[in-house]
């Protein structure tokens, strides 16, 4: 039972991760610099096509 208890608590874990992560923006806009959570294929601000994953 011991090693599913701990199993539990790595996916807890990660689930926290994620969490933390979802909360900065994941994309830019290089042509009007405007931040997204979402992986848009054209800017949903100026419609620019440089929309890129921020490192
Ligand atoms: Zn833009």
């Amino acid at each position: 039972m011991g090693l599913f208890e701990n199993l539990g608590r790595k996916v807890e874990s990660f689930k926290q991760d994620a969490t933390e992560n979802a909360s900065a923006p994941t994309h830019r806009c290089g042509d009007c610099d405007a931040e997204f959570y979402t992986a848009y294929e054209t800017c949903p601000d100026c419609g620019g096509e440089d929309v890129h994953a921020i490192e």
